[in-house]
């Protein structure tokens, strides 16, 4: 059935440059010398296709791969990767067993989540290794450090599970003022000198990696800047070349008469006799829809103003100063298109969020298509049959 399905076809895709991502690699394991990189690829790799990222960056010599679930984890074996996952996330006791089929790396973080990991270790005759996650101030998750260094020596005793790392989240790595970073570390290393028979300590997320290096211990964890941002408050001037583009084609023009409005709510009115743009990308495909009237996508090197509001499926752009738009043009919607640029940072500002939130939103619907030195690599779609006609969406030359 799957094969001879044709899809009609939904023209929104979103490219993503590999050799960017290599690039944001590069630039970051500069910083973080010797240690380990754990590329952060949980929630479908910030929205960039979680498969897809993963195989590109154990290509491109990653240590590991972190999740925060066990399904998470779950789709990347399915996938064939066969590569070390830390799970960082709080995953329920009754997921144990399924943690040590998929042969992860679980986080304990509870007494009782050690026993249930340690009894489906057992019963399947295997020494399971485990990191200990130590909550040092953003009290959010993990063992406060006492508990910690208690919980590490009852794990000590326990022949099925094996301790193999300690790690730590800052809250605030990304401000300027560091004292409160600085803290939780001397904090976390201090609960590491108790436990000194674990030799694998890791703190930095892409924060810690710009701003203190020196932190990075045996092991970096690193998220956004891998996709070429950096957190918000960051001095935004780093060479990071994001991995994203998001893009369309026009579907319909419309000519709208002066006085006519446009989409749900009748919130924009045409004041002049109008041309605008059918885009086959709204809400659900995680455009914001909080960028109804307020946002732009680019159609031939000019930006098209976002009118009236973003529907689930569809959004409205004015191209009346675009005379010679045509249905087919490609239409950016984050990322560049000749002089211009709508940056995810950018669209994250007007929707007073951060950018993690406008990448990890983009939804499911939309084909990740791989893109390594202008050749299609590979597509992740949620619909295997999709991908024939998602490599027909990509413009000549690059496929
Ligand atoms: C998400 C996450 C990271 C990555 O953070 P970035 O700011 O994206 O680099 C690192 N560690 C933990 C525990 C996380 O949850």
């Amino acid at each position: 059935m799957a094969e001879t399905f044709t899809p009609s076809g939904r023209p929104l895709w979103a490219e993503i440059d590999l050799d960017a991502l290599a690039y944001n690699l590069r630039f970051l394991k500069a910083r973080t010398g010797k240690a380990q990189i754990a590329a952060v690829v949980k929630a479908n790799a910030y929205g960039h296709g979680a498969v897809g990222i993963s195989r590109f960056l154990l290509e491109e010599g990653v240590d590991a791969l972190a999740v925060v679930s066990t399904e998470e984890a779950l789709q990347l074996r399915r996938a064939g990767i066969t590569a070390p996952i830390l799970v960082m996330g709080p995953t329920p006791p009754q997921d144990a067993p399924h943690l040590v089929e998929l042969e992860v790396i679980p986080t304990i973080a509870s007494y009782e989540g050690a026993l249930a990991l340690a009894e489906a270790a057992a019963q399947r005759g295997k020494v399971q290794p485990v990191h200990l996650k130590v909550d040092t101030g953003l009290n959010r998750f993990g063992l406060p450090p006492n508990e910690a260094v208690a919980l590490a020596q009852a794990i000590r005793q326990m022949a099925s599970l094996r301790l193999e790392g300690l790690f730590t989240h800052f809250a605030s790595a990304e401000e300027g003022d560091k004292d409160y970073t600085i803290d939780q570390f001397r904090h976390f290393m201090n609960v590491c000198l108790q436990i000194p028979w674990v030799n694998l300590r890791h703190v930095a997320n892409t924060a810690t990696i710009i701003d203190m290096p020196e932190l990075c211990l045996e092991m970096a964890r690193p998220g956004l800047g891998l996709y070429g941002y950096l957190p918000p408050g960051m001095a935004a001037s780093l060479d990071l070349r994001p991995v994203l583009s998001l893009k369309a084609r026009l579907m319909r023009i419309i000519d709208v008469p002066a006085g006519q409005t446009v989409s749900y709510g009748r919130t924009w009115q045409a004041q002049r006799p109008s041309r605008v743009g059918l885009v086959p990308c709204g809400y659900a495909d995680g455009l914001p829809r909080a960028l109804s009237n307020r946002g732009w996508m680019l159609v031939r090197g000019q930006r098209a103003p976002i009118v009236g509001r973003i529907c689930m499926d569809m959004t409205l752009i004015d191209i009346t100063h675009i005379p010679h738009a045509q249905v087919g043009d490609e239409v950016v919607i984050i990322g560049r298109q000749g002089e211009e640029e709508v940056s995810a940072e950018h669209i994250a500002f007007l929707c007073d969020t951060i950018v993690y939130e406008v990448l990890s939103g983009i939804g499911p619907r939309v084909p990740r298509v791989f893109i390594k030195g202008g050749q299609v690599k590979a597509i992740e779609t949620f619909a295997p049959a999709f991908q024939q006609y998602a490599t027909t969406l990509i413009p000549r030359g690059r496929s």
